[in-house]
């Protein structure tokens, strides 16, 4: 096979493979966090929400709740995912390398693992109390529209982002601005907040299934090096093909580095060893392939 045929199939294999188990397994995990905010949701009252207009924040503090919430649903339902993507992200080494074993119970993978799992509880937490705390404000400077009213405008935002739930509120401040009655402009806003969960549940999942299937390859690979299998390894970002106009991704295409090494690419999150592999930002659906680096002779 010439180069350049040789290395558009494996870039077309890596991001197809990835691209496949995102579509088969996201739906899962969507549906099990579409849950865990129901029951949010129905965990604070119009009550608690109305008093903490009127006084200007937040009385009781959800923050250790939520923790534990989003910790059982990493151990319940998030870990069993990434243990299944790692399995089959590091599957094509045992196609390749007769002998080869994969464990997924190595330390790499373990400390993986737990950092991210932490990294996971933190954000998730953080980010849907930020939002909830941002609409407090914001309702406390429209006291026109009345406690009551935005208590229950604000309850089913209940585990959308900051800037999702001001973009909530926004829409219902146009639509009662617009002339709609509160009833009909609560119902859009529901309408909207429903989609809007939609989006964070598939950008949740999208995001930690490819982290745990590239830290599988990743993982995959150190294994067939410490096996024997490989001496010189290297990596080739794989661009997804809807990512090629992303200001992050489209840059990274092609580039080859050593397997250790850091993909230039900028992150907000501190994770040990982030930049090693994709996803770069969330639902990024870029890829790494792998192989043994060919040195030219010079004869
Ligand atoms: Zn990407």
């Amino acid at each position: 096979m010439n180069a350049i045929i040789k290395k558009t199939f494996r870039r077309n294999n890596a991001l197809t493979k990835l691209r496949s188990f995102l579509d088969a397994n996201e739906p899962g995990l969507v549906r099990v966090l579409y849950r865990l905010w129901d029951s949010q949701k129905k965990e604070i009252t119009y009550k608690e929400i109305r008093a903490a207009i009127l006084s200007g924040d937040l009385d009781a503090d959800y923050i250790e709740q939520w923790r534990e919430e989003y910790a059982a649903f990493v151990m319940e339902y998030l870990y069993p995912e990434w243990v299944k993507a790692m399995d089959e992200a590091a599957a094509e080494f045992k196609t390749r390398y007769k002998g080869y074993i994969f464990n997924p119970m190595a330390d790499g993978i373990a400390e993986w693992t737990r950092n991210r799992a932490a990294a996971f509880i933190t954000e998730v937490t953080d980010t849907q109390m930020e939002g909830l705390r941002a609409v407090i404000n914001r309702a406390v400077q429209l006291d026109g529209l009345g406690a009551d009213n935005l208590a229950h405008v604000i309850r089913p935002m209940i585990g959308l982002t900051r800037d999702q739930s001001l973009a909530n509120m926004r829409y219902y401040e146009n639509a009662i601005e617009s002339g709609m009655k509160e009833v009909r402009a609560q119902e859009q806003a529901i309408k909207y907040a429903e989609r809007q969960h939609r989006y964070r549940a598939y950008n949740i999942a999208r995001t930690e299934l490819s982290f745990a299937y590239n830290q599988g390859s990743y993982q995959g690979v150190k294994q067939a090096q410490e096996q024997g299998y490989m001496t010189h390894p290297v990596k080739v970002w794989c661009t997804a093909d809807d990512e090629r106009v992303c200001p992050v991704c489209g840059a990274l295409d092609g580039m080859k580095i050593g397997i250790d090494d850091d993909f230039p690419f900028r992150t907000k999150l501190q994770d040990p060893g982030i930049r090693r592999t994709p996803p770069a930002h969330p639902s990024c659906r870029c890829a790494v392939y792998y192989e043994e680096e060919v040195t030219k002779s010079v004869s």
